[in-house]
């Protein structure tokens, strides 16, 4: 725990923390040197990890990248926070973020952007972009984030390390601050798969407080890594590497495929008719629960309040004007716009209706092949201030991880290899609770 704060210190110039937590990680070394002593440890007790600053922590200031919650102290744990501090880990410190996750840089931060440890002119990737520069700058061995619509699996890519989003609901939502409700899923980011595997065991599992929690089984993850891979069964979606994705990042991603059939994969081109039109439906779907799920920001109850209302609207109009940065604005204002009466039908549900064409494109592929496979990202990590005033530029960069969350899918980005000394990432996505499959076939490429 010293080692891993001493780095965070060291490392300030990435900007990956907006907290450190130097006396709360004291306290939990030692309560874990005892569990040591007494012999009732666990693989994850007294391992120093951070949590993306989206995960309540109880007593430790939970801004969520955003003005609107820099003064929000949760008086309770996220389920996640509260498995992780059962398994003995030892938390050193929030990590930045886009605000409210919304972005694919870690620009939209009202703490301001984090650099991408391999190229600092670059950014990390977003949402989770503080926990992937950590867990790549050698912080920590794991980070957890939050994936709507790739902020795990992105930023991993553009950082280098594993990045795992579970199946929706395989991981509790409670406490894990509202961005899109329906898309959400919490997941980790770590140096390995097998680092993922443990960690995910340790945050899996239904949870009473969260109605979208499932009940599924949790599979032994860490015992699945080793299964062989023969005859496995990889389907290539041709519009995954179709037009869009850098040259570079498609030989990259084909010469990590060429190790899974040296292994025994088979490789199969399949379609996704509908791959197109996963963009717009995202960025329909998510703005519209955002501005709902944003509405509670009102400077009445907690978080940041205006100074001196002449009235309850003046309260509320400057609270939310001061309190949110532009992306979340233009989120909010998409979002009431489609789920207006005139443009409901028009938009929103439409948007409905293509995100269950997406999930059944997936469905008849996994008829035919165990796992998808494709690049995580089209290019590698871009220059922070690249597409920052480019919202539509900014929202193309999602174009290979967004479909996973409007089906509900697990997807993993595994480190494939380098194009021009910065990281590629291989993204494969498993039928929902095949978590167990991806760390298999991602531990066994590593
Ligand atoms: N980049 C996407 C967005 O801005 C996804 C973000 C996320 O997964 N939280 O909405």
């Amino acid at each position: 725990a010293e080692e891993s704060l001493a780095r965070a210190e060291k490392n300030q110039a990435l900007n990956a923390f907006v907290t450190r937590c130097e006396n709360v990680a004291m306290a939990a070394a030692s309560a874990a040197d005892v569990r040591l002593a007494a012999g009732n440890a666990g693989v994850l007790t007294g391992i120093p990890f951070a949590h993306k600053d989206i995960f309540c922590t109880n007593g430790i200031r939970t801004s969520c990248g955003s003005r609107m919650l820099d003064n929000f102290v949760p008086p309770y744990d996220a389920t996640v926070s509260r498995q992780l501090n059962d398994a003995g880990a030892v938390l050193i410190g929030k990590t930045n973020m886009d605000e409210f996750a919304m972005g694919s840089s870690n620009e939209s931060s009202f703490y301001g952007p984090v650099q991408n440890p391999w190229d600092t002119t670059r950014v990390p990737g977003g949402s989770s972009g503080g926990s992937a520069a950590a867990v790549a700058a050698g912080i920590v061995p794991f980070a957890t984030g939050t994936d709507t619509g790739g902020s795990i699996r992105q930023p991993a890519a553009f950082c280098g390390i594993t990045g795992l989003k579970p199946t929706y609901g395989r991981v509790s939502r409670l406490g894990m601050i509202a961005f899109a409700s329906s898309l959400d899923c919490g997941g980790v980011l770590a140096r390995s798969a097998e680092d993922c595997a443990h960690v995910l065991s340790a945050i899996a599992g239904h949870d009473a407080g969260d109605p979208t929690s499932a009940r599924h089984a949790v599979d032994d993850y860490p015992g699945a890594l080793n299964r062989p891979l023969a005859g496995l069964r990889i389907g290539l979606p041709r519009a995954y590497f179709g037009a869009g994705i850098a040259a570079d990042v498609g030989r990259v991603v084909h010469a990590a495929l060429a190790e899974l059939e040296k292994l025994g994969a088979v490789l199969v081109e399949v379609d996704l008719v509908h791959a197109d039109l996963a963009i717009p439906a995202y960025y329909v779907i998510a703005p519209a629960e955002a501005s709902s799920n944003l509405a509670r920001y009102d400077g009445v109850r907690y978080g940041y309040r205006c100074t001196n209302p002449s009235s309850l609207e003046d309260l509320y109009m400057r609270t939310r004007a001061e309190g949110f940065g532009a992306e979340v604005k233009r989120r909010i204002l998409v979002g009431t716009y489609v789920l207006s009466a005139g443009y409901y039908d028009a938009y929103y549900l439409r948007a409905q209706r293509v995100r269950r064409l997406i999930a059944n494109d997936f469905n008849t592929a996994f008829a035919q092949v165990d796992v998808l496979a494709g690049p995580t990202t089209p290019t590698v990590a871009f220059k922070l201030g690249e597409k920052s005033s480019d919202p539509l530029a900014m929202y193309a960069a999602d174009v290979n991880t967004v479909a996973m969350n409007l089906a509900g899918l697990p997807a993993i980005s595994v480190p494939a290899g380098f194009s021009d000394g910065l990281p590629v990432g291989l993204q494969l996505i498993a039928p929902a609770f095949a978590e167990a499959r991806l760390l298999n076939i991602a531990h066994r490429l590593q």
